[in-house]
């Protein structure tokens, strides 16, 4: 089997002296994060016109790079895919018309503070601002990098109590900054008092530290984490040069846990915005038991616009991956709505055309297929779930409740032929 590289971070002078215990304990890391130019330029070459925009940049964005994930960039190549996700640019500071402070209202749809409830089932508990790594491309850049703190006691408090009040929430999504930056006994106080909630049914895990820090991924770390089973943790790959020895090794702990793993990427113009580059970093992504899990348009937040791609390209993407690989290799593209909408899923359209009774499909070559649907298409179903819903009409939100008879009609609050029309029947 293919096997990843390790990089040696001796050849870094500034990391000649550092002893195996100090580079492979993840508070090291943390501790060494480089936040400054003077330190950055002991890492890679700066020249005077990079330092004047750095300098700039630093004003308003603030910069931390682990020295593992240091260690791993091109130091010579401006355009390598690891040093662009670290490396602060004069970009940053560019406007865009579009650009939002909070493009997917998480601040203003947050019930208790740190905790959103955006979907039915599950809700969204950011656990600290604290992050090992401040990724240039970071969509909750308003939060992560400006106060370094974790989540209050008082606000904890009240997110579990939320969380016990809704009987709805079966699943738990803890995220930040990055929720393995916690001390391991303050993380295992969290997970310890959500998975005490019967209706929880999963935890999920969001966290960056398999690709910025995989020491962090400690034995102690996993011992602690699978006494909370079903646990899941997604973690954020954008490039294939991001797995290395030491990512496949936390990986393979996490995974040896009984922990599923899956990969959320962001869409990053310049660095992973390339077909054949997803590919591979799928294919990479399977080989260290990590599913591809979704690949992510690039949000309107401010400061990282320069990143933006089409959203065509994810589309081209899908396009090239779907029946040319392993199914289990294709994630889903979306766009995190603007307006707090969600996730919206796009890709290409297979559906060409249809009759009553025959529906045209094409597949990845392009052939013509059609499915002809059986004469009798109408079905009623009478399982015992169903029979149970059938008691309450208006259980199933959004289009789903159209198609079931839930609703007959989705409208806006604020639709104006309702305003007119109660003023001349009122
Ligand atoms: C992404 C997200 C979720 C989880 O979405 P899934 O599609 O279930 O992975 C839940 N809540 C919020 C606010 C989210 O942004
Ligand atoms: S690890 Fe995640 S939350 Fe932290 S800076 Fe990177 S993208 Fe943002």
């Amino acid at each position: 089997m293919k096997s990843f590289p390790s990089h040696d971070f001796r050849r870094i002078p500034l990391y000649r002296d550092v002893s195996d215990a100090e580079w492979n304990d993840w508070r090291w890391q943390m501790r060494n994060a480089i936040r400054d130019i003077d330190t950055l330029a002991r890492v890679m070459r700066i020249d005077d016109a990079e330092r004047t925009d750095l300098e700039q940049t630093l004003d308003r964005f603030r910069m931390a790079i682990t020295p593992y994930y240091a260690s791993i960039m091109d130091h010579d190549y401006r355009l390598c895919s690891v040093r662009l996700q670290a490396v602060p640019s004069i970009r940053e500071l560019e406007h865009d018309q579009s650009d939002m402070d909070d493009p997917l209202h998480e601040d203003l749809d947050s019930t208790v503070p740190g905790l959103t409830h955006r979907y039915p089932d599950r809700v969204l508990l950011l656990v600290t601002r604290i992050c090992s790594m401040n990724c240039r491309h970071c969509t909750r850049r308003r939060l992560v990098g400006q106060t370094d703190t974790a989540i209050s006691q008082e606000n904890l408090d009240r997110a579990i109590d939320y969380i016990r009040d809704h009987t709805e929430v079966r699943d738990v999504l803890i995220s930040g900054g990055d929720p393995l930056t916690l001390a391991t006994d303050r993380l295992e106080e969290i997970l310890r008092r959500i998975h005490a909630i019967d209706h929880v049914e999963i935890i999920r895990i969001g966290s960056r530290t398999p690709v910025v820090m995989p020491m962090r991924i400690t034995d102690e770390l996993v011992a602690m984490l699978r006494r909370y089973h079903p646990i899941y943790v997604n973690t954020h790959f954008n490039h294939y040069d991001e797995i290395t020895a030491e990512a496949q090794a936390a990986c393979a702990r996490l995974a040896d846990a009984g922990i599923p793993l899956g990969n959320q990427s962001v869409l990053l113009r310049d660095v992973n915005d390339c077909p054949r580059i997803m590919k591979r970093l799928v294919h990479d992504l399977l080989m260290i038991r990590v599913k591809p899990y979704y690949i992510y348009q690039c949000d309107l937040t401010r400061g990282i616009s320069h990143f933006r791609t089409s959203l065509s390209k994810g589309i081209e993407i899908i396009e090239s991956l779907r029946g040319h690989t392993s199914g289990m290799a294709v994630p889903t593209f979306v766009v995190d709505a603007p307006g707090g909408g969600g996730k919206i899923p796009i890709g290409p359209n297979y559906l060409v055309s249809h009759s009553d009774r025959r529906y045209v499909l094409r597949n990845y070559e392009g052939v013509l297929a059609t499915y002809t649907q059986p004469s009798n298409i109408f079905s009623e179903c009478w399982c015992e779930l169903c029979r149970e819903a059938a008691q309450k009409p208006d259980a199933t939100e959004g289009v789903a409740g159209l198609l079931d008879g839930s609703a007959i009609a989705l409208e806006p609050s604020d639709l104006r032929r309702r305003s007119r029309s109660k003023r001349t029947t009122g």
